[in-house]
């Protein structure tokens, strides 16, 4: 297709950005943010950004699996039900206490999990394949039997974890780049560590703009409503593993907006404004950001999701060590904030949190209903998942306009239409990407 040549700047003639292709744009030559030292508490969930080695095996010792006997396995090789082997009881090992006696040939000490194995056992008889025998018992209740009853055979190693069965001493357990885990945040702490080196957390400041904006809690007057867009963006912002900031609500005047921006810059690893970047009269938040920074305005080929203002600027004076900040002018109609939050500054996010993986995994799902959609832009539709005989049906959540929040707060996914498609019928197959987890 051939375009007539005009020196007028159209941007609404420019072609559509692939959503991919913008994506790639935004985090080209992003990287992860540099390192600090965390606790456990403040690492989970973050990305190692250096290694964790062993100073202890695990376990540190040879360590009882089951509460029972220790016993040498060949004094209980002909053990059975019916001919049980009794051995003499030399004593007791709890768990935290080091054996006061070695298991001699022909006697067991009683034994609980997670105790030491005494010297001289090299296995562990279940209580449940035991009894007291010949022993008195004290009218309380307390054991005080002198003799077991072994009832099974058990090989050598029968019910002990080893020293270093799971862990060697000076093993590398967690790698650069790992995700902290809750179970990776278990490995550490069974170490010995309690602070360990992570990326550090993205810092996020989100700005809301428009003259008509009053914070939630305060009555509307004419011509009001109430600022939604800052509390979802907050929530999406920190469940992508930032910390975040409200900068509040800034009117659509070019010195307040700037003042704002000024602000978030000597915080912030990424200034999230909602609201003001399309291209009407009192839209000032795209020059205001011109202020500090470059502006890319950029059409994306999805639906919904207005023009996006993706920027870089540099970090203001008290802003912590890192790159460019950057910068994401989204569209305020609430549903299209979230949706191209989840798109575009989530990514963003994960990429200087040091995750590997920027995106969100996708599924199949079932569409419940017929849709239909503008031909060219990728939709992403608010859908409720169900599991209906085995398969995954998504739902529509209601009417899939850009300021419908009821729709948006009934969806747990966002069902993905694909550009070329624009009709699709019911049954038909498509992605879905969840963006509520139970
Ligand atoms: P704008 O992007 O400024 O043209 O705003 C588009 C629509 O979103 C308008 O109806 C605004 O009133 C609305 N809007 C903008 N910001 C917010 C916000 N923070 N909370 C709720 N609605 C908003
Ligand atoms: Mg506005």
């Amino acid at each position: 297709m051939t375009r007539a040549s005009t020196p007028v700047h159209r941007p609404f003639e420019e072609p559509l950005l692939r959503l991919e292709e913008a994506v790639a744009r935004l985090l080209e030559g992003v990287a992860p943010l540099p390192a600090e030292e965390a606790t456990l508490a403040e690492a989970a969930g973050r990305v190692l950004a250096a290694e964790v080695v062993a100073e202890v095996a695990l376990p540190p010792w040879d360590n009882v699996a089951m509460d029972g006997f220790a016993v040498r396995a060949r004094d209980v090789a002909s053990a059975t039900a019916a001919a049980p082997v009794r051995l003499r009881v030399a004593g007791e090992v709890a768990a935290g206490h080091e054996p006061s006696a070695a298991v001699e040939p022909g006697t067991a000490l009683r034994v609980s999990t997670g105790a030491p194995l005494p010297p001289g056992a090299d296995a562990v008889v279940a209580v449940e394949e035991t009894s007291a025998w010949g022993g008195a018992r004290a009218a309380a209740g307390a054991v005080l039997e002198s003799v077991v009853e072994i009832r099974e055979a058990v090989p050598g190693g029968a019910n002990v974890r080893p020293r270093g069965g799971d862990v060697a001493a000076g093993a590398r357990v967690l790698a650069a780049g790992d995700r902290l885990t809750a179970g990776a945040i278990s490995l550490v702490a069974a170490v010995g560590r309690e602070r360990v080196a992570v990326v550090r957390r993205p810092r996020v400041a989100v700005l809301a703009t428009g003259d008509e904006l009053v914070p939630p809690g305060t009555p509307l007057g004419p011509a009001q409503i109430h600022d939604s867009n800052t509390a979802g963006l907050v929530v999406l912002a920190g469940r992508a593993g930032a910390e975040v900031r409200s900068l509040g609500i800034a009117p659509d005047d070019l010195d307040a907006v700037r003042e704002r921006l000024r602000e978030a810059l000597g915080w912030a690893d990424i200034v999230v404004a909602s609201g003001g970047v399309s291209v009407g009269a009192h839209d000032v938040v795209k020059d205001a950001f011109e202020t500090f920074g470059r502006l890319g305005f950029w059409r994306v080929a999805i639906q919904p999701g207005k023009p996006l203002a993706f920027g870089r600027a540099p970090r203001g004076p008290g802003a912590p060590p890192g790159g460019p900040v950057l910068f994401f002018g989204l569209p305020g109609n609430p549903v299209s904030s979230q949706v191209t939050f989840e798109l575009f500054v989530r990514p963003a996010i994960r990429r200087l949190g040091g995750h590997p993986e920027t995106g969100r995994r996708l599924e199949r799902a079932v569409l419940a209903e017929g849709v239909e959609k503008s031909h060219g832009r990728r939709a992403f539709l608010r859908v409720r998942l169900a599991e209906v005989e085995g398969r995954l049906v998504a739902r529509l959540a209601g009417a899939q306009g850009s300021h419908v929040l009821s729709a948006l707060a009934a969806a747990d996914a966002l069902a993905v239409i694909p550009e070329e498609q624009d009709t699709l019928p019911p049954g038909s197959e498509v992605d879905v990407w969840r963006i509520e987890e139970a």
